[in-house]
Protein backbone atom coordinates (compact mmCIF):
# COMPACT_ATOMS: atom_id res chain seq x y z
CA UNK A 1 0.00 0.00 0.00
CA UNK A 2 1.47 3.60 -1.45
CA UNK A 3 1.96 6.13 1.39
CA UNK A 4 -0.81 8.55 0.32
CA UNK A 5 -3.67 5.74 0.35
CA UNK A 6 -2.29 4.48 3.75
CA UNK A 7 -2.89 8.26 4.69
CA UNK A 8 -6.17 8.47 3.10
CA UNK A 9 -7.20 5.52 5.08
CA UNK A 10 -5.84 7.08 8.16
CA UNK A 11 -8.29 10.40 7.84
CA UNK A 12 -11.03 7.75 6.94
CA UNK A 13 -10.30 5.65 10.05
CA UNK A 14 -9.90 9.27 12.54
CA UNK A 15 -13.42 10.52 11.15
CA UNK A 16 -15.25 7.28 11.99
CA UNK A 17 -13.59 7.29 15.54
CA UNK A 18 -15.18 10.76 16.03
CA UNK A 19 -18.37 9.58 14.29
CA UNK A 20 -17.91 6.68 16.71
CA UNK A 21 -17.50 8.64 19.95
CA UNK A 22 -20.76 11.14 18.60
CA UNK A 23 -22.56 7.81 18.42
CA UNK A 24 -22.00 6.69 21.81
CA UNK A 25 -22.92 9.91 23.46
CA UNK A 26 -26.88 8.09 22.97
CA UNK A 27 -28.58 4.99 23.51
CA UNK A 28 -30.25 5.34 20.44
CA UNK A 29 -27.45 5.67 18.30
CA UNK A 30 -25.16 3.82 20.69
CA UNK A 31 -25.42 0.56 17.86
CA UNK A 32 -24.15 2.76 15.23
CA UNK A 33 -21.31 4.66 17.11
CA UNK A 34 -20.06 1.01 17.66
CA UNK A 35 -20.34 -0.02 14.05
CA UNK A 36 -18.42 3.51 13.09
CA UNK A 37 -15.41 2.22 15.77
CA UNK A 38 -15.09 -0.89 14.64
CA UNK A 39 -14.48 -0.36 10.98
CA UNK A 40 -12.81 2.52 11.99
CA UNK A 41 -10.29 0.04 14.11
CA UNK A 42 -10.10 -2.39 10.78
CA UNK A 43 -9.45 0.58 8.87
CA UNK A 44 -6.81 1.55 10.98
CA UNK A 45 -4.99 -1.87 11.41
CA UNK A 46 -5.50 -3.32 7.78
CA UNK A 47 -3.62 0.31 6.87
CA UNK A 48 -0.90 0.08 9.01
CA UNK A 49 0.11 -3.58 8.57
CA UNK A 50 0.04 -3.59 4.81
CA UNK A 51 1.01 0.30 4.83
CA UNK A 52 4.66 1.10 3.73
CA UNK A 53 6.36 0.89 7.27
CA UNK A 54 5.88 -2.50 7.82
CA UNK A 55 8.47 -4.89 5.70
CA UNK A 56 6.83 -8.08 4.19
CA UNK A 57 8.77 -10.05 6.10
CA UNK A 58 7.17 -8.76 9.37
CA UNK A 59 3.66 -9.69 8.36
CA UNK A 60 3.67 -13.30 9.14
CA UNK A 61 4.62 -12.07 12.43
CA UNK A 62 1.86 -9.78 12.85
CA UNK A 63 -0.52 -12.00 11.88
CA UNK A 64 0.37 -14.72 14.00
CA UNK A 65 0.29 -11.97 16.82
CA UNK A 66 -3.01 -10.44 15.44
CA UNK A 67 -4.10 -13.96 15.66
CA UNK A 68 -3.33 -14.76 19.14
CA UNK A 69 -4.49 -11.58 20.40
CA UNK A 70 -7.46 -11.89 18.53
CA UNK A 71 -8.31 -15.15 20.02
CA UNK A 72 -8.14 -13.78 23.86
CA UNK A 73 -9.70 -11.09 22.94
CA UNK A 74 -12.78 -13.21 21.14
CA UNK A 75 -13.18 -15.31 24.53
CA UNK A 76 -12.56 -13.08 26.67
CA UNK A 77 -15.41 -11.42 25.13
CA UNK A 78 -17.88 -14.31 25.48
CA UNK A 79 -17.27 -15.48 28.71
CA UNK A 80 -17.75 -12.04 30.35
CA UNK A 81 -20.49 -11.40 32.42
CA UNK A 82 -21.71 -8.43 32.64
CA UNK A 83 -20.45 -7.52 35.91
CA UNK A 84 -17.14 -8.36 35.51
CA UNK A 85 -17.30 -5.49 32.48
CA UNK A 86 -15.76 -2.89 34.59
CA UNK A 87 -13.13 -5.15 35.77
CA UNK A 88 -12.07 -6.45 32.27
CA UNK A 89 -12.29 -2.80 30.83
CA UNK A 90 -9.41 -2.24 33.89
CA UNK A 91 -7.42 -5.11 32.61
CA UNK A 92 -7.18 -3.75 29.23
CA UNK A 93 -6.06 -0.17 29.97
CA UNK A 94 -3.14 -1.84 31.62
CA UNK A 95 -2.69 -3.28 28.16
CA UNK A 96 -2.32 -0.01 26.61
CA UNK A 97 0.05 0.90 29.41
CA UNK A 98 2.25 -2.00 29.14
CA UNK A 99 2.05 -1.47 25.20
CA UNK A 100 3.14 2.10 25.76
CA UNK A 101 5.91 0.63 27.95
CA UNK A 102 7.20 -1.78 25.78
CA UNK A 103 7.13 0.57 22.54
CA UNK A 104 9.00 2.74 24.53
CA UNK A 105 11.84 0.61 25.51
CA UNK A 106 12.07 -1.02 22.33
CA UNK A 107 12.21 2.30 20.41
CA UNK A 108 15.26 3.31 23.05
CA UNK A 109 17.22 0.54 21.99
CA UNK A 110 16.27 0.53 17.99
CA UNK A 111 19.18 2.36 16.57
CA UNK A 112 18.13 1.94 12.86
CA UNK A 113 16.57 5.06 13.11
CA UNK A 114 19.84 7.54 13.76
CA UNK A 115 18.09 11.03 15.38
CA UNK A 116 20.67 13.77 16.10
CA UNK A 117 20.53 17.34 17.60
CA UNK A 118 16.68 18.81 18.42
CA UNK A 119 15.00 15.49 17.22
CA UNK A 120 17.47 13.88 19.78
CA UNK A 121 16.24 14.95 22.24
CA UNK A 122 12.64 15.34 21.25
CA UNK A 123 12.87 11.70 20.19
CA UNK A 124 14.03 10.96 23.93
CA UNK A 125 11.31 12.86 25.87
CA UNK A 126 8.61 11.29 24.09
CA UNK A 127 10.49 7.94 24.87
CA UNK A 128 10.23 9.38 28.70
CA UNK A 129 6.76 11.24 29.07
CA UNK A 130 5.09 7.73 27.11
CA UNK A 131 6.56 5.19 29.34
CA UNK A 132 6.00 7.36 32.86
CA UNK A 133 2.45 7.75 31.61
CA UNK A 134 2.18 3.93 30.29
CA UNK A 135 3.49 2.63 33.73
CA UNK A 136 1.80 4.31 35.73
CA UNK A 137 -1.68 3.37 33.67
CA UNK A 138 -0.10 0.17 33.74
CA UNK A 139 0.33 -0.56 37.89
CA UNK A 140 -2.65 1.91 38.22
CA UNK A 141 -5.09 -0.41 36.44
CA UNK A 142 -3.77 -3.56 38.03
CA UNK A 143 -4.67 -2.26 41.25
CA UNK A 144 -7.87 -0.63 40.09
CA UNK A 145 -9.03 -4.48 39.02
CA UNK A 146 -8.21 -5.98 41.58
CA UNK A 147 -10.29 -3.21 43.55
CA UNK A 148 -13.14 -3.86 41.24
CA UNK A 149 -13.39 -7.61 41.49
CA UNK A 150 -12.94 -7.32 45.09
CA UNK A 151 -9.31 -9.07 45.13
CA UNK A 152 -8.20 -5.85 46.95
CA UNK A 153 -10.11 -4.14 49.79
CA UNK A 154 -12.47 -1.05 48.79
CA UNK A 155 -10.60 0.56 52.08
CA UNK A 156 -7.87 3.52 51.38
CA UNK A 157 -4.57 2.88 51.97
CA UNK A 158 -3.37 5.80 53.59
CA UNK A 159 0.54 5.90 53.98
CA UNK A 160 1.56 8.03 56.70
CA UNK A 161 3.15 11.38 54.49
CA UNK A 162 1.95 10.34 51.51
CA UNK A 163 1.52 13.35 49.20
CA UNK A 164 5.61 13.91 50.53
CA UNK A 165 6.06 10.53 48.90
CA UNK A 166 4.26 11.59 45.76
CA UNK A 167 6.11 14.80 45.50
CA UNK A 168 9.33 12.97 46.29
CA UNK A 169 8.68 10.70 43.50
CA UNK A 170 7.80 12.98 40.83
CA UNK A 171 11.37 15.29 41.81
CA UNK A 172 13.08 11.89 41.12
CA UNK A 173 11.58 11.52 37.86
CA UNK A 174 12.24 14.76 36.65
CA UNK A 175 15.81 14.52 37.74
CA UNK A 176 16.18 11.02 36.18
CA UNK A 177 15.01 12.75 33.37
CA UNK A 178 17.53 15.29 32.54
CA UNK A 179 19.79 12.73 33.23
CA UNK A 180 18.21 10.09 30.35
CA UNK A 181 18.46 13.29 27.87
CA UNK A 182 21.95 13.88 28.87
CA UNK A 183 23.19 9.99 28.48
CA UNK A 184 25.64 8.91 25.25
CA UNK A 185 24.50 6.10 25.08
CA UNK A 186 22.01 4.15 25.05
CA UNK A 187 23.28 2.12 27.87
CA UNK A 188 24.15 4.98 29.93
CA UNK A 189 20.27 6.44 29.50
CA UNK A 190 18.84 2.86 30.31
CA UNK A 191 19.71 3.14 34.08
CA UNK A 192 17.40 6.35 34.27
CA UNK A 193 15.28 4.97 32.66
CA UNK A 194 14.28 1.96 34.60
CA UNK A 195 14.25 3.90 37.65
CA UNK A 196 12.21 6.05 36.19
CA UNK A 197 9.80 3.12 34.90
CA UNK A 198 10.22 1.50 38.69
CA UNK A 199 8.87 5.01 40.12
CA UNK A 200 5.91 5.33 37.45
CA UNK A 201 5.03 1.64 38.21
CA UNK A 202 5.04 2.64 42.00
CA UNK A 203 3.09 5.51 42.07
CA UNK A 204 0.37 4.03 39.78
CA UNK A 205 -0.04 1.14 42.90
CA UNK A 206 0.05 4.28 45.67
CA UNK A 207 -2.57 6.58 43.54
CA UNK A 208 -5.33 3.54 42.89
CA UNK A 209 -4.46 2.00 46.83
CA UNK A 210 -5.04 5.17 47.83
CA UNK A 211 -8.49 5.75 47.00
CA UNK A 212 -11.70 4.86 48.35
CA UNK A 213 -14.32 2.59 47.24
CA UNK A 214 -16.97 5.42 46.71
CA UNK A 215 -14.71 7.33 44.53
CA UNK A 216 -13.49 4.16 42.02
CA UNK A 217 -15.34 5.77 39.23
CA UNK A 218 -13.62 9.06 38.87
CA UNK A 219 -10.06 6.47 38.88
CA UNK A 220 -11.91 4.00 36.26
CA UNK A 221 -12.74 6.99 33.88
CA UNK A 222 -9.42 8.70 35.03
CA UNK A 223 -7.16 5.32 33.87
CA UNK A 224 -9.18 5.57 30.91
CA UNK A 225 -8.30 9.00 29.97
CA UNK A 226 -4.57 8.35 30.59
CA UNK A 227 -4.74 4.97 28.65
CA UNK A 228 -5.73 7.71 25.71
CA UNK A 229 -2.65 9.73 26.67
CA UNK A 230 -0.52 6.06 26.72
CA UNK A 231 -1.55 5.66 23.15
CA UNK A 232 -0.73 8.98 21.96
CA UNK A 233 2.56 8.84 23.23
CA UNK A 234 3.10 5.87 21.77
CA UNK A 235 2.16 7.46 18.84
CA UNK A 236 4.63 9.69 19.06
CA UNK A 237 6.89 7.71 19.63
CA UNK A 238 6.13 5.93 16.47
CA UNK A 239 5.74 8.83 14.09
CA UNK A 240 2.25 7.45 13.90
CA UNK A 241 -0.54 10.12 13.24
CA UNK A 242 -3.52 8.17 13.70
CA UNK A 243 -2.37 6.58 16.90
CA UNK A 244 -1.96 10.05 18.33
CA UNK A 245 -5.49 11.59 17.43
CA UNK A 246 -7.17 8.09 18.30
CA UNK A 247 -5.21 8.35 21.77
CA UNK A 248 -6.08 12.08 22.11
CA UNK A 249 -9.54 11.19 21.69
CA UNK A 250 -9.31 8.69 24.02
CA UNK A 251 -7.51 11.00 26.34
CA UNK A 252 -9.61 13.69 26.73
CA UNK A 253 -13.05 12.20 26.36
CA UNK A 254 -11.72 10.16 29.42
CA UNK A 255 -10.93 13.48 31.14
CA UNK A 256 -14.09 15.13 30.30
CA UNK A 257 -16.02 11.79 31.95
CA UNK A 258 -13.37 11.80 34.97
CA UNK A 259 -14.50 15.58 35.34
CA UNK A 260 -18.33 14.39 35.33
CA UNK A 261 -17.96 11.74 37.19
CA UNK A 262 -16.11 14.54 40.11
CA UNK A 263 -18.99 16.72 39.61
CA UNK A 264 -21.97 13.79 39.82
CA UNK A 265 -19.75 12.97 42.95
CA UNK A 266 -19.38 16.45 44.49
CA UNK A 267 -15.68 15.83 44.34
CA UNK A 268 -12.58 17.98 43.29
CA UNK A 269 -10.48 15.77 41.04
CA UNK A 270 -7.24 16.84 42.59
CA UNK A 271 -7.98 15.49 46.10
CA UNK A 272 -9.41 12.31 44.42
CA UNK A 273 -6.05 11.68 42.69
CA UNK A 274 -4.36 12.95 45.25
CA UNK A 275 -5.85 9.85 47.35
CA UNK A 276 -7.75 9.68 50.55
CA UNK A 277 -10.72 11.04 49.58
CA UNK A 278 -13.61 8.20 50.45
CA UNK A 279 -11.36 7.68 53.72
CA UNK A 280 -14.21 10.01 55.43
CA UNK A 281 -13.16 12.74 58.32
CA UNK A 282 -13.33 10.25 61.24
CA UNK A 283 -16.16 7.34 60.22
CA UNK A 284 -14.27 3.72 58.99
CA UNK A 285 -16.13 2.12 56.78
CA UNK A 286 -16.52 -1.22 57.10
CA UNK A 287 -15.54 -3.40 53.80
CA UNK A 288 -17.83 -3.53 51.36
CA UNK A 289 -20.28 -6.38 51.54
CA UNK A 290 -20.25 -6.71 55.04
CA UNK A 291 -23.22 -6.64 57.32
CA UNK A 292 -23.71 -3.05 58.85
CA UNK A 293 -24.45 -2.42 62.66
CA UNK A 294 -27.83 -2.58 63.35
CA UNK A 295 -29.11 1.16 63.60
CA UNK A 296 -32.99 0.54 64.87
CA UNK A 297 -35.73 -2.14 63.18
CA UNK A 298 -36.34 -3.04 59.90
CA UNK A 299 -39.67 -3.72 58.22
CA UNK A 300 -39.63 -6.96 56.10
CA UNK A 301 -41.87 -6.96 53.19
CA UNK A 302 -42.45 -9.88 50.98
CA UNK A 303 -43.56 -9.85 47.71
CA UNK A 304 -47.27 -10.34 47.51
CA UNK A 305 -47.33 -7.00 49.37
CA UNK A 306 -44.58 -5.31 47.42
CA UNK A 307 -46.75 -6.25 44.54
CA UNK A 308 -49.95 -4.70 46.67
CA UNK A 309 -48.16 -1.75 47.33
CA UNK A 310 -46.90 -1.46 43.31
CA UNK A 311 -50.52 -1.71 42.05
CA UNK A 312 -52.33 1.16 44.31
CA UNK A 313 -49.39 3.35 43.62
CA UNK A 314 -50.27 6.30 40.97
CA UNK A 315 -46.45 7.24 40.86
CA UNK A 316 -43.71 4.59 40.48
CA UNK A 317 -39.77 5.54 40.55
CA UNK A 318 -37.31 2.39 40.22
CA UNK A 319 -33.61 2.75 41.40
CA UNK A 320 -31.75 0.13 39.93
CA UNK A 321 -28.16 -0.64 41.20
CA UNK A 322 -25.70 -3.05 41.04
CA UNK A 323 -27.48 -6.04 42.50
CA UNK A 324 -29.47 -5.67 39.69
CA UNK A 325 -26.38 -6.06 37.50
CA UNK A 326 -25.61 -9.16 39.35
CA UNK A 327 -29.53 -10.48 39.78
CA UNK A 328 -29.32 -9.92 36.11
CA UNK A 329 -32.89 -8.58 37.05
CA UNK A 330 -33.38 -6.47 34.03
CA UNK A 331 -36.12 -8.47 31.78
CA UNK A 332 -38.21 -9.16 34.80
CA UNK A 333 -38.22 -5.34 35.51
CA UNK A 334 -39.31 -4.47 32.01
CA UNK A 335 -41.85 -7.19 32.34
CA UNK A 336 -42.88 -5.26 35.74
CA UNK A 337 -42.78 -1.72 33.91
CA UNK A 338 -44.88 -2.98 31.58
CA UNK A 339 -47.81 -4.79 33.32
CA UNK A 340 -47.84 -1.60 35.86
CA UNK A 341 -47.74 0.74 32.49
CA UNK A 342 -50.53 -1.24 31.17
CA UNK A 343 -52.65 -0.48 34.56
CA UNK A 344 -52.23 2.74 34.24
CA UNK A 345 -49.40 3.68 37.18
CA UNK A 346 -46.73 6.27 35.82
CA UNK A 347 -43.59 4.16 36.17
CA UNK A 348 -39.86 5.61 35.66
CA UNK A 349 -36.49 4.71 36.30
CA UNK A 350 -33.86 7.41 37.99
CA UNK A 351 -30.22 6.69 37.21
CA UNK A 352 -27.12 8.05 39.40
CA UNK A 353 -24.20 8.01 37.46
CA UNK A 354 -22.12 6.29 39.38
CA UNK A 355 -25.17 3.31 40.14
CA UNK A 356 -23.07 0.24 38.91
CA UNK A 357 -19.26 -0.57 38.57
CA UNK A 358 -18.96 1.31 35.33
CA UNK A 359 -20.59 4.90 33.93
CA UNK A 360 -23.53 3.78 32.03
CA UNK A 361 -23.65 0.50 33.59
CA UNK A 362 -27.88 0.64 34.77
CA UNK A 363 -28.80 2.53 31.14
CA UNK A 364 -27.05 -0.03 29.19
CA UNK A 365 -28.57 -3.39 31.19
CA UNK A 366 -31.88 -1.32 30.92
CA UNK A 367 -31.34 -0.94 27.31
CA UNK A 368 -30.99 -4.43 26.83
CA UNK A 369 -34.13 -5.14 28.48
CA UNK A 370 -35.80 -3.20 25.74
CA UNK A 371 -37.15 -0.49 28.61
CA UNK A 372 -38.16 2.72 26.73
CA UNK A 373 -35.57 5.51 26.88
CA UNK A 374 -37.91 7.77 27.69
CA UNK A 375 -38.96 6.89 31.14
CA UNK A 376 -35.19 6.32 31.95
CA UNK A 377 -34.32 9.47 34.11
CA UNK A 378 -30.87 11.47 34.90
CA UNK A 379 -30.65 11.69 38.74
CA UNK A 380 -31.19 15.56 38.71
CA UNK A 381 -34.47 15.23 37.17
CA UNK A 382 -35.58 13.01 39.41
CA UNK A 383 -34.40 13.92 43.22
CA UNK A 384 -37.67 16.78 42.97
CA UNK A 385 -40.26 14.15 42.30
CA UNK A 386 -39.62 11.79 45.27
CA UNK A 387 -42.32 13.80 47.49
CA UNK A 388 -44.89 13.08 44.76
CA UNK A 389 -43.98 9.63 44.36
CA UNK A 390 -45.86 6.58 45.83
CA UNK A 391 -43.19 4.39 45.71
CA UNK A 392 -39.70 4.31 45.15
CA UNK A 393 -38.27 0.59 44.52
CA UNK A 394 -34.70 -0.01 45.12
CA UNK A 395 -33.67 -2.36 43.23
CA UNK A 396 -30.30 -3.66 44.13
CA UNK A 397 -28.72 -0.41 44.75
CA UNK A 398 -27.43 0.52 48.13
CA UNK A 399 -24.51 3.61 48.31
CA UNK A 400 -26.40 5.61 45.80
CA UNK A 401 -29.76 5.69 48.19
CA UNK A 402 -27.96 6.64 51.26
CA UNK A 403 -29.42 9.52 53.00
CA UNK A 404 -25.75 9.44 55.01
CA UNK A 405 -24.18 11.02 52.25
CA UNK A 406 -26.41 13.94 53.10
CA UNK A 407 -27.00 14.21 56.61
CA UNK A 408 -23.71 12.50 58.23
CA UNK A 409 -20.73 15.09 57.29
CA UNK A 410 -18.35 12.35 59.02
CA UNK A 411 -19.20 9.57 56.31
CA UNK A 412 -17.20 8.55 54.21
CA UNK A 413 -19.51 9.70 51.50
CA UNK A 414 -20.50 12.58 52.73
CA UNK A 415 -21.00 15.37 49.91
CA UNK A 416 -22.05 13.29 47.33
CA UNK A 417 -25.37 13.69 45.92
CA UNK A 418 -28.12 10.81 46.46
CA UNK A 419 -31.49 9.38 44.87
CA UNK A 420 -33.35 10.96 47.90
CA UNK A 421 -35.85 7.57 47.90
CA UNK A 422 -36.87 8.45 51.65
CA UNK A 423 -38.77 11.48 50.73
CA UNK A 424 -41.35 8.86 48.30
CA UNK A 425 -44.60 7.86 50.32
CA UNK A 426 -43.33 5.03 50.43
CA UNK A 427 -39.51 3.09 49.67
CA UNK A 428 -39.15 -0.56 49.10
CA UNK A 429 -35.32 -1.63 49.29
CA UNK A 430 -34.61 -5.12 47.10
CA UNK A 431 -31.11 -6.97 48.63
CA UNK A 432 -30.22 -10.12 49.76
CA UNK A 433 -29.09 -9.09 53.65
CA UNK A 434 -28.28 -6.26 55.48
CA UNK A 435 -24.87 -5.84 54.05
CA UNK A 436 -23.60 -2.64 52.89
CA UNK A 437 -22.67 -1.80 49.64
CA UNK A 438 -19.37 -1.00 47.79
CA UNK A 439 -18.19 1.92 49.59
CA UNK A 440 -18.69 -0.06 52.80
CA UNK A 441 -20.65 2.78 54.54
CA UNK A 442 -24.16 1.18 56.41
CA UNK A 443 -27.03 2.63 55.25
CA UNK A 444 -29.42 4.55 57.93
CA UNK A 445 -32.47 4.17 54.68
CA UNK A 446 -33.27 0.41 55.32
CA UNK A 447 -34.30 1.88 59.12
CA UNK A 448 -36.69 4.83 58.06
CA UNK A 449 -40.49 4.38 59.30
CA UNK A 450 -41.75 4.50 55.66
CA UNK A 451 -38.90 1.88 54.33
CA UNK A 452 -39.86 -1.76 53.76
CA UNK A 453 -36.95 -4.02 53.11
CA UNK A 454 -37.83 -6.88 50.67
CA UNK A 455 -35.02 -9.29 50.84
CA UNK A 456 -33.59 -11.90 48.72
CA UNK A 457 -32.29 -11.95 45.18
CA UNK A 458 -33.65 -9.21 43.11
CA UNK A 459 -34.67 -11.57 40.28
CA UNK A 460 -36.28 -14.55 41.92
CA UNK A 461 -38.10 -11.65 44.13
CA UNK A 462 -39.03 -9.76 40.96
CA UNK A 463 -40.39 -12.68 39.47
CA UNK A 464 -43.03 -13.47 42.36
CA UNK A 465 -43.50 -9.88 42.72
CA UNK A 466 -44.51 -10.20 38.58
CA UNK A 467 -46.45 -13.48 39.67
CA UNK A 468 -48.29 -11.55 42.29
CA UNK A 469 -49.47 -8.67 40.09
CA UNK A 470 -50.56 -10.59 37.19
CA UNK A 471 -52.22 -12.95 39.22
P1 LIG B 1 -23.67 -0.83 45.88
O1 LIG B 1 -22.45 -1.62 45.64
O2 LIG B 1 -23.61 0.31 46.82
O3 LIG B 1 -24.83 -1.79 46.44
C1 LIG B 1 -25.26 -2.89 45.72
C2 LIG B 1 -26.15 -3.72 46.62
O4 LIG B 1 -26.71 -4.74 45.81
C3 LIG B 1 -25.41 -4.39 47.74
O5 LIG B 1 -25.59 -3.74 48.97
C4 LIG B 1 -25.96 -5.83 47.75
O6 LIG B 1 -26.55 -6.12 48.99
C5 LIG B 1 -27.01 -5.83 46.64
N1 LIG B 1 -26.97 -7.04 45.83
C6 LIG B 1 -25.90 -7.72 45.37
N2 LIG B 1 -26.28 -8.79 44.69
C7 LIG B 1 -27.63 -8.81 44.72
C8 LIG B 1 -28.61 -9.70 44.20
N3 LIG B 1 -28.27 -10.80 43.51
N4 LIG B 1 -29.91 -9.41 44.43
C9 LIG B 1 -30.27 -8.32 45.14
N5 LIG B 1 -29.37 -7.45 45.66
C10 LIG B 1 -28.07 -7.70 45.45
O7 LIG B 1 -24.23 -0.40 44.45
P2 LIG B 1 -24.83 1.00 43.95
O8 LIG B 1 -25.18 0.75 42.52
O9 LIG B 1 -25.84 1.51 44.90
O10 LIG B 1 -23.59 2.00 44.03
C11 LIG B 1 -22.43 1.84 43.21
C12 LIG B 1 -21.18 1.87 44.07
O11 LIG B 1 -20.09 1.40 43.27
C13 LIG B 1 -20.85 3.30 44.50
O12 LIG B 1 -20.21 3.27 45.76
C14 LIG B 1 -19.87 3.73 43.42
O13 LIG B 1 -19.02 4.76 43.85
C15 LIG B 1 -19.10 2.41 43.20
N6 LIG B 1 -18.45 2.31 41.89
C16 LIG B 1 -19.10 2.73 40.76
C17 LIG B 1 -18.46 2.71 39.54
C18 LIG B 1 -19.15 3.28 38.33
O14 LIG B 1 -18.46 3.74 37.43
N7 LIG B 1 -20.46 3.27 38.30
C19 LIG B 1 -17.09 2.16 39.40
C20 LIG B 1 -16.53 1.66 40.63
C21 LIG B 1 -17.20 1.75 41.83
P3 LIG B 1 -26.73 -7.64 49.47
O15 LIG B 1 -25.36 -8.23 49.47
O16 LIG B 1 -27.34 -7.53 50.83
O17 LIG B 1 -27.62 -8.31 48.49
Amino acid sequence: MSQSLATVAYLGAAILFILSLGGLSNPETSRRGNLFGMVGMALAVLATVFGPRVSPAGIPWIIAALVVGGSIGLYAAKVVKMTQMPELVALMHSLVGLAACLVGFASYVDTSIQYQGVEKVIHEVEIYIGILIGAVTFSGSLIAFGKLNGKIGGKPLLLPARHWLNLAGLLIVIWFGREFIQAKTVAEGMTPLIVMTVIALLFGVHMVMAIGGADMPVVVSMLNSYSGWAAAATGFMLSNDLLIVTGALVGSSGAILSYIMCNAMNRNFISVIAGGFGSGGGATPAKSGEAAQPQGEVVPVNAADTAELLREAKSVIIVPGYGMAVAQAQHTVYEITKTLREKGVKVRFAIHPVAGRMPGHMNVLLAEAKVPYDIVMEMDEMNEDFPDTDVAMVIGANDIVNPAAQDDPASPIAGMPVLEVWKAKTSIVMKRSMASGYAGVDNPLFYKENNRMLFGDAKKMLDEVLGALKA
